[in-house]
């Protein structure tokens, strides 16, 4: 068995780029900002520009300190790992990527458990939570992570209200937990919901947010918390290898992103809005109402599986991302404008017989 990624086909261009806001390549100002950046050695701390977006993030959200970090997956394990000991109980939505698409980082690293709740669209609620708590007793695992994904990403890039995430994190508090927020697009969520990004994470202990998650930098992500919390976390840091040297250069790309990509999220979500009612009118296509940047869709009514649908569209140069046998992916960025989403939509009415 390989798990290595199939190659891209480079001979057939992708022109209108709808598979992830991951997808975005470094605008030329962005570049030249990473150009400009001072640099050290981020891992013995003398790298002064890590430590201004570090000092920025906290700020952004709130909290005490930051830590720079090359991706979200390294930001969830290490917060994973710092909060819990083997054999303690995470509790998280069923459908959270730090259940689904962490290669069992948590089991794998820490040796947690997670137990999956449900609740629509990516969110549980405080009741629900309150039903899982067990005892405390002999048997029982531990419970000592609630774990939040903002937006949730299979949830179809819903947002928590800031009044269920108080509920949640009430519950998680009074028996003793902490609350984690994997925080990818914490900011499609803030702007979308209108509220300062620290008052959507405030009762959340810790905190990541991604900056290649429509933001549109290369490579980084920053994990925010209380000081004892980060200072801890730097010992996984340096044990996952996560510690970096020159990382100046990245993150004054991040540094850019967070004065110049923030504010034009809700770019993003208007052409969301605008590829969803394109969508819903091909016949046979069932498109969810998106609150952000992603657009879910259900392709049983053309007779395609979504993979078909997404082999269909990939030669005419537009993709999309398959999730499930019939239910696929849109994803809006700063790479597509709103003239792409109308050629877009006009290009998956023609696939559809
Ligand atoms: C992308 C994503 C991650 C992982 O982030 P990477 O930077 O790709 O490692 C974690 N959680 C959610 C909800 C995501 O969408």
């Amino acid at each position: 068995m390989s798990y290595e990624p199939k190659r891209a086909d480079f001979t057939v261009p992708v022109r209108i780029d709808l598979y992830s806001d991951t997808q975005t390549r470094p605008s030329r100002a962005m570049k030249e900002a990473m150009l400009q950046a001072e640099m050290g050695d981020e891992q013995s701390g003398s790298d002064p520009t890590v430590w201004e977006l570090c000092d920025r993030v906290a700020a952004l959200l709130g909290k005490q300190a930051a830590m720079f970090m090359p991706t979200g997956t390294m930001c969830n394990q290490v917060a994973v790992a710092t909060h819990c000991r083997p054999g303690d109980e995470i509790l998280a939505h069923e459908d959270a990527h730090i259940q689904s698409s962490e290669a069992g980082g948590p089991g794998a690293i820490t040796g947690v458990m997670i137990r999956g709740l449900p609740g629509p669209r990516g969110i549980f609620s405080a009741a629900t939570l309150r039903e899982a708590i067990k005892p405390v007793s002999r048997y029982s695992p531990p419970q000592r992570l609630v774990e939040v994904e903002q937006t949730a990403n299979k949830g179809g890039g819903a947002c928590w209200r800031v009044s269920e995430l108080r509920a949640v994190a009430e519950v998680a508090h009074q028996h003793g937990m902490q609350v984690h927020m994997d925080g990818a697009r914490v900011l499609n969520a803030a702007v979308a919901l209108g509220v300062p990004a620290k008052d959507v994470v405030a009762d959340c202990d810790t905190v990541w947010l991604d900056f290649t998650k429509g933001l549109g930098a290369p490579l980084g992500a920053v994990l925010a918390g209380p000081k004892d919390f980060i200072g801890e976390a730097w010992r996984w840091k340096q044990r996952l290898g996560g510690s970096m040297r020159q990382g100046g250069m990245n993150a004054a790309a991040c540094i850019y992103a967070l004065q110049h990509n923030i504010d034009r999220l809700a770019d993003d979500h208007t052409n969301a809005s605008e590829l969803a009612r394109g969508m819903g009118q091909i016949p046979g296509i069932k498109v969810e109402t998106p609150e952000t940047n992603l657009v879910f869709f259900d392709t049983t009514g053309t007779g395609m599986t979504a993979a078909e649908f997404a082999g269909r569209l990939r030669p005419l140069g537009v993709t999309v991302s398959v999730s499930d046998t019939f239910r696929g992916r849109a994803c809006t960025h700063l790479d597509v404008s709103a003239a792409q989403i109308q050629e877009a939509v006009a290009i998956m009415r023609g696939v559809v017989v």
